[in-house]
């Protein structure tokens, strides 16, 4: 069996200095979460294993310049807890506490849920809805900024080649009045699959009260997160406080019976989406900057966890 190298960068030059010995063969692991289980199926041996977890400075949360900046190496229970994403970026922080277990929250990383570009990807979710992009290195030590969208190959899977490692995801701050929530369905009882996935970014007239513009992105139905602003559209001039607007949940219903026509799943997902809309409706209206442990209770009566 062929020998496997690990390498565990400590700083940014050691990390550029491993990553320029990435081959094809090569793997980065972060939190492993997904990683190991992927080899233990595949029974496929990297020939070098390059093991982030020693990395310092890459697990941040900070406000520089109007964007808010989140290291790669944050843990999903770190960012559930954020201040920062709090006020800033709440369904980015909700999604991080709707993931998998406790256990599994203290080493899932961000840029371990980007890079492994699975179609359900929860952090992905919020990320695509609030316009994020990525900071990759190489091992020439360049950085460059990139839509999220772009890491993820048109037919699935990821399109980040070897060599190159996500630092941080960022995005605009926004203006003081927007919200932004996401919301899941899944089965408790089952770790194979997220059944769908959705988050939503509202900015507020000055009023406060009533939605100027809105994003919304969708997970589990496409080969990856995508953005459906058309539907969120159906948003722009309702208050807050209302009922949420039939235009959004049936723009929603509408979306599932395009993407996934004919699947076994259709029929279940195109009423679970309905839920899904009401819930981040309610979430924006209750309590979009508050803390996610503050959030209500999801209002449709479906499975939770992943
Ligand atoms: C029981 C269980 C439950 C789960 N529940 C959920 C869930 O509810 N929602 C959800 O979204 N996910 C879930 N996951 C999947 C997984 O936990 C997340 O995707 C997690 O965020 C991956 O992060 P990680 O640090 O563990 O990645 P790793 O496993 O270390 O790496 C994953 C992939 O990304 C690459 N990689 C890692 N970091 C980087 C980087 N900085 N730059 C470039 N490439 C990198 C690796 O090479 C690998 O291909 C679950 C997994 C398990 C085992």
């Amino acid at each position: 069996m062929a020998q496997t190298e690990w390498l565990a960068p400590r700083d940014p030059d050691e990390l550029v200095a491993a990553l320029r010995r990435m081959t094809g063969a090569s793997r980065i692991v972060a939190g492993g979460s997904d990683l190991m289980l992927g080899l233990h199926a595949s029974g496929f041996h990297p020939d070098l294993l390059i093991d982030l977890s020693r990395l310092d400075g890459f697990a941040h949360v900070r406000h520089v310049d109007g964007r808010v900046r989140v290291g790669a190496l944050s843990t999903c229970a770190q960012l559930q807890d954020d201040s920062v994403l709090a006020t800033h970026g709440h369904g980015l922080a909700q999604a991080a506490a709707r993931v998998g277990s406790a256990q599994i929250r203290n080493v899932a990383t961000l840029g371990g849920n980007v890079a492994n570009a699975s179609p359900c990807a929860d952090l992905v979710t919020a990320l695509v809805a609030l316009d994020a992009s990525a900071t990759v290195i190489d091992g020439l030590g360049r950085t460059r900024e990139r839509p999220i969208a772009d890491l993820f190959a048109p037919g699935g899977g990821s399109a980040l080649p070897p060599g190159e490692a996500i630092v941080e995801c960022s995005f605009a701050q926004g203006h003081a009045d927007r919200r932004s929530a996401f919301a899941k369905l899944g089965v408790r009882s089952s770790v194979a699959v997220s059944r769908l996935n959705a988050a939503l970014v509202v900015d507020l007239d000055r009023d406060g009260a009533t939605v100027r513009s809105a994003r919304l992105a969708v997970g589990s139905i496409a080969s990856a997160a995508f953005r459906a602003d058309a539907v969120a559209a159906a948003l722009i001039g309702a208050r807050i406080d209302a009922a949420c607007p039939e235009g959004f949940t049936h723009g929603c219903m509408r979306l599932v019976d395009e993407r996934i026509p004919g699947r076994p799943s259709w029929a279940y997902k195109r009423l679970a989406v309905r839920g899904l809309a009401e819930d981040l409706w309610g979430v924006i209206g209750a309590s979009g900057t508050r803390p996610v442990g503050k959030d209500p209770a999801p209002r449709s009566n479906r499975p939770q966890g992943w």
